[in-house]
């Protein structure tokens, strides 16, 4: 295995990614690694800049049994009202939890490893796990530089600008 978690200082975890516009040299390299990782550190899902890639994907195990292995640019198109908190653990955080609210229902879209586009009604626990991943992308973590009150403010406007 090629690749590893970047330290919980590494500044990619708090950084932007860009999209994926060349599946073959951006992910086809990388994403069996990156599940390798995973499922030997027990996790549910691995995002890119967590092994210090800055494209917009992450890779998900049997917990998103209802999502592709490869989720490439995703987005949320559509939640609903209701957010659940539940605690929450990170790879690139060994030993810490952190209770966070996300959207109970979402809708999502993305592309797959062959450029499909996929289109998905999401609810409870593969829920959170994609607006986990999905937050990486956009460098927010469970456990914020700063570890204020705003934090669940910081996630919510992470995914609702995505419809502004
Ligand atoms: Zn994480």
């Amino acid at each position: 295995m090629t690749l590893s978690l970047v330290p919980p200082t590494d500044p990619i975890l708090r950084t932007p990614c860009a999209s994926v516009t060349d599946i073959a040299t951006q992910v086809e390299p990388y994403w069996r690694d990156m599940l390798a990782l995973m499922k030997q550190h027990n996790g549910a899902g691995l995002a890119a800049p967590q092994v210090g890639l800055g494209y917009r994907f992450f890779v998900t195990g049997p917990e998103g049994a209802e999502l592709a292995d490869v989720v490439i640019n995703p987005i949320i198109t559509w939640h609903g009202t209701w957010r659940s908190e539940a605690e929450e653990g990170c790879l690139s955080f060994p030993g810490q939890r952190r209770v966070i609210a996300r959207w109970h229902n979402i809708v999502v879209e993305y592309t797959t490893l062959d450029g499909r586009t996929v289109k998905a009604a999401l609810r409870g626990s593969t829920s959170r796990l994609f607006q986990h991943e999905f937050c990486h992308l956009d460098g927010i973590c469970i456990v914020p530089p700063d570890d204020t009150q705003a934090r669940h403010e910081r996630l919510a406007n992470a995914i609702t600008k995505e419809f502004s």
